[in-house]
């Protein structure tokens, strides 16, 4: 599990972390999330970039 994101580095006050293989399965899960938690945040590209920003690599 290479990839790892806190949301909350994105969406200060969230304990969401999670892993992935791959940076896009790992999109996939923050954006599934966002949509579920975070139904009030938009996901406008300056957000997509600070998630990207976020996204780091473990080992
Ligand atoms: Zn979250």
């Amino acid at each position: 599990m290479p990839y790892a994101i806190r949301c909350g580095d994105v969406m200060p006050g969230c304990a969401a972390e999670f892993h992935a293989d791959e940076e896009s399965d790992l999109l996939d899960h923050i954006v599934r999330h966002a949509t579920e938690a975070h139904a009030d945040v938009e996901l406008t590209p300056a957000t997509r970039s600070a998630v990207q920003e976020a996204i780091r690599r473990v080992a």
